[in-house]
């Protein structure tokens, strides 16, 4: 049977654009269905408030599909160093690009710089197809394809439905996959601010009873902070004026970067835990925070997403290359063995984590005192705790090795 695609993506986040750039590229004919127009138009001295850490493994996934350097045109911004230290302690962690034998411990960029490199790589393929604005309103699966109907009336078919439509995800919904999870009682506040020490290109984060304070380098020398806190806090956080928003700030973080001088608009994210009980059915599979949510804490949320997205391209190119149907489960299962432990450890880790600095018990915060300096003593625990922060360990797909998707040499 005739279908008008061979793979329909709804969400062209930083997610969903990665994988149809990979697979745009390995000639599949694709749909992207995208809710917002994407607007790139901004001036060049302003900064994104939305930024994310961006690991050494998200940088060659970047890289294989072009995008990288054409984010590195716009602005990265590499961090060598981090520092992490217990506000109600002595115990505090180091590490640093040097000791570790690497150049660097990963970037932070701008989520619409790298919007705008992906989106540029898009445009370029012939066989992609961008329908935006636009959002879908109904799901049919049947044994030849899937179909969904977008709010203009439009159906458009497909062997394979993907899901990166983010962590409210409509398509999630209506395939009926249900979710696990619970809100972290915290609400993630950012916004830009300029310090009288620059930042160092150090990443810092200060774990306080109700949350991490990080701050997270940008290429100007002033930081972005993400301020986990409880959801009343930050709302009082929002309310202040700049000056008393920056005195609290200073009382919170310390001196590490001297007095904090001045800062952007802010705004406050509500933080929850969320995965899906499933990440595939037949025909359809969900990826990025469309299969799970996790504390930014490590900042890791993308970058389980793109080795969501360099994982799925792998699996779909193989199964292609042994003509096989790309909508089969058993295929699309593949995907889903691989992914789901994996993001499963990372949920696991970021909810230790936080259990483990909220703890108010003194044992606890003795342990955690204790443990910190144990590791910052111990270079090879530093180090395996550094190559997983950097997306090194586990089961790395070709992109993310910067190995070609489909296996030549
Ligand atoms: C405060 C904060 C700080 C963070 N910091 C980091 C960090 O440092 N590092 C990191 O790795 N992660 C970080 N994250 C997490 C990261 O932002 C997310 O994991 C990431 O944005 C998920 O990307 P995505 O493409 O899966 O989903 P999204 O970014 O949510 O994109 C979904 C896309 O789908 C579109 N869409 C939605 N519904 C529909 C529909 N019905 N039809 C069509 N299109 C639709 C949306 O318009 C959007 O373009 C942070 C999160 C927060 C809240």
């Amino acid at each position: 049977m005739n279908k008008d695609y061979e793979i329909i993506i709804v969400g062209a986040g930083m997610v969903g654009a990665t994988l149809a750039c990979a697979l745009g590229q390995q000639g599949f004919r694709i749909a992207v269905v995208e809710a917002m127009k994407p607007n790139f138009d901004w001036s060049a001295d302003s900064v994104d408030l939305r930024v994310s850490a961006i690991t050494c493994a998200s940088q060659k996934i970047f890289e294989s599909i072009g995008a990288w350097e054409k984010m590195e045109a716009q602005r990265v911004s590499p961090y060598r160093d981090m520092r992490v230290w217990d506000a109600t302690g002595s115990g505090s962690i180091h590490f640093d690009s040097a000791d570790l034998g690497v150049p660097l411990l990963g970037h932070i960029v701008e989520n619409r710089v790298t919007l705008y490199a992906l989106h540029q790589q898009l445009n370029s393929l012939e066989n992609v197809t961008l329908l935006t604005p636009a959002t879908i309103t109904r799901l049919d699966i049947d044994n030849e394809k899937s179909q969904v109907t977008l709010d203009d009336g439009r159906t458009i078919t497909a062997s394979l439905v993907v899901a990166a439509d983010g962590s409210r995800s409509k398509l999630r919904e209506l395939a009926g996959i249900e979710t696990t999870g619970w809100s972290y009682h915290q609400h993630g506040v950012v916004a830009h601010i300029t310090t009288s020490k620059p930042n160092q290109e150090t990443a810092w984060q200060r774990f306080m009873p109700d949350g991490p304070l990080a701050f997270l380098p940008l290429a100007d020398g002033s930081s972005s902070i993400v301020w986990s806190t409880t959801p009343e806090h930050a709302e009082a956080l929002l309310a202040l004026d700049d000056a008393d928003f920056l005195d609290e700030l200073q009382s919170n973080f310390g001196d590490s970067l001297g007095r904090m001088l001045s800062c952007g608009p802010r705004a406050a994210f509500p933080l929850r835990m969320q995965h899906a009980k499933a990440y595939t059915l037949f025909r359809l599979a969900l990826l990025g925070d469309a299969a799970h949510t996790v504390h930014p804490l490590a900042g890791q949320g993308v970058n389980l997403g793109l080795a969501d997205a360099a994982s799925l391209a792998e699996v779909l190119v193989n199964a292609r290359q042994q003509r096989k149907d790309i909508g089969a489960h058993k295929v699309l299962r593949r995907y889903e063995r691989w992914r789901k432990g994996e993001n499963l450890a990372m949920i696991a880790t970021m909810d230790g984590f936080k259990r483990l600095f909220g703890s108010k018990k003194p044992a606890i915060k003795w342990v955690r005192n204790l443990g910190l300096g144990l590791t910052n003593s111990t270079m090879p625990v530093k180090s395996l705790i550094m190559r997983q922060a950097m997306g090194l360990e586990g089961d790395l797909s070709r992109l993310a090795k910067g190995q070609r998707l489909d296996g030549e040499q």
